[in-house]
């Protein structure tokens, strides 16, 4: 080959290996190939996991974008997007493919926002959760495509209506007295859900999560917890009651991070629709049983809140460039906002990290846990909050701290309690005498330090 044909071939190899995702659609291989591609581009910050096969035996694949990929660093947080979950709603899978381009190439670029945000935190990307009802959507094109065709996976179930119902349980059962955390799941649970929706809880099980956001189309709103009204007997004539979380105020912050950063969610009429800031609490719409924010809530750490991105489900791809360009900062400064709140360590008296403990904060009826290795993370708005690390087997620790601009780190030393022979077990510390620091037991030499910094 003649030299000058040789530079020219390496030019364009050159050019393709660090071209554009273009904005196409992007049927299931090709969305496997634009994921390989920014992890080769990307190999020392990202990884390519799958969670398990749809019914049709696709991957559903993960990108995660984290400074070590598959570790969970200490302290670090977890964060995730699900798209497509509805076959048929699409601008998701795209914008996360998109995402996972950007990040890739910012970073590369030595962008310093997107550095940090790779560097502190452990992104999990998945662009579909449904493929298989993508495929059938993507057959009858952008044009023709019904408005339900694709919806539901090869079983033809709707997924987001298919997680295990934990909201009756929290609202009914007397045995738990409203508990709205840690849900067990029914018995049976596994024989009534999907591949996907199984592949999804077992991901989620074994995940840390802190935050997360499940993209569809079909409006544009950031709906929040519940999804599910508290009493469906009214239903019938009056479908529309709005149900709050504990966490009702951080929820609408957190919706209105997206519907502000996005182009024109946050203006409210779309689509023939109107809501108030962009934002909408989920039952207050309309409410619907085995959703996945109510049980991402429910049963593990995470809190979720779900994106409505597009008056079309299926946007024809001249409309993507314009969609990416609205999206693109709202999508990153939501991973942003994972880092909003305190995180810390919990561990024993000989600094081992302890899994599990259960962190409430007074004044929030909704308890999260620490991770495996004793991190905690809890969203919080800015404010000053009592929170009480409590386990099995040790002395609860109560703190108190202040929530800035800034997450201040938080970090609780907990003594087993057979190491406080005199110690009532309960009210915690009865007869220790306290400064904001350090506790004493008047007369031993038993002491509890306090641990606060940042
Ligand atoms: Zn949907």
């Amino acid at each position: 080959m003649a030299r000058w044909l040789r530079s020219l071939v390496g030019a364009l190899l050159l050019l393709e290996g660090a071209a554009a995702l273009s904005f196409l659609h992007h049927r299931y291989e090709e969305m496997v190939q634009a994921l390989f591609r920014v992890q080769s581009q990307c190999p020392y910050v990202t990884r390519i996991y799958s969670i398990g096969r749809s019914v049709e035996g696709r991957h559903l694949y993960v990108l995660e974008f984290s400074d070590y990929p598959g570790i969970h660093e200490p302290l670090e947080p977890e964060f995730k997007y699900v798209g497509n979950m509805h076959g048929n709603e699409v601008l998701g899978r795209e914008l996360l493919l998109q995402l996972s381009e950007f990040l890739c190439e910012e970073y590369r670029r030595g962008n310093e926002r997107i550095t940090h945000l790779i560097h502190d935190t452990r992104i999990h990307i998945m662009p579909s959760m449904n493929p298989d009802g993508y495929e059938v959507a993507a057959k009858q094109g952008p044009d023709s495509n019904g408005y339900l065709t694709g919806r539901n996976n090869a079983n033809g179930v709707d997924l987001n209506r298919n997680f295990p119902d934990l909201n009756t349980f929290m609202y009914y059962s007397g045995e738990i007295n409203g508990r709205n955390h840690h849900i067990p799941l029914p018995d049976n649970w596994k024989s009534q859900v999907e591949p996907e929706t199984l592949a999804v809880i077992q991901w989620i099980s074994s995940y840390n999560f802190v935050l997360s956001a499940n993209l569809h189309g079909g409006a544009v709103v950031a709906n929040y917890p519940y999804d599910k009204s508290q009493d469906q007997r009214f239903r019938s004539h009056r479908r529309t009651v709005n149900t709050p979380t504990p966490d009702d105020k951080l929820f609408q912050k957190l919706a209105k991070t997206y519907s502000y950063a996005h182009g024109w969610m946050h203006r409210g009429w779309n689509c023939g629709d109107y809501f108030a800031d962009g934002i909408t609490n989920g039952a207050s719409w309309y409410s619907l049983s085995k959703g996945m924010q109510d049980f991402n809530y429910l049963y593990t750490n995470c809190f979720e809140i779900t994106l409505e991105l597009s008056c079309n489900k299926f946007p024809p791809e001249e409309d993507l460039e314009r969609q990416w360009m609205a999206n693109r900062e709202a999508l990153v400064a939501f991973i942003e906002e994972v880092h909003q709140g305190i995180k810390g360590m919990v561990s024993d008296e000989n600094n081992n990290g302890i899994a599990g403990a259960v962190i409430s904060v007074q004044g929030i009826g909704h308890d999260i846990t620490s991770g495996d290795v004793g991190d905690y993370f809890r969203l919080l708005l800015p404010g000053t909050y009592t929170v009480t690390a409590s386990a099995e087997g040790y002395q609860p620790q109560t703190v108190t701290t202040t929530v800035g601009p800034a997450a201040p780190s938080l970090d609780v030393m907990m003594w087993r309690q057979h190491l406080f022979p005199h110690a009532p077990l309960s009210p915690w510390l009865r007869g220790f005498q306290c400064s904001a620091t350090i506790c004493i037991l008047p007369g031993t030499k038993h002491a509890i330090r306090l641990v606060a910094r940042g």
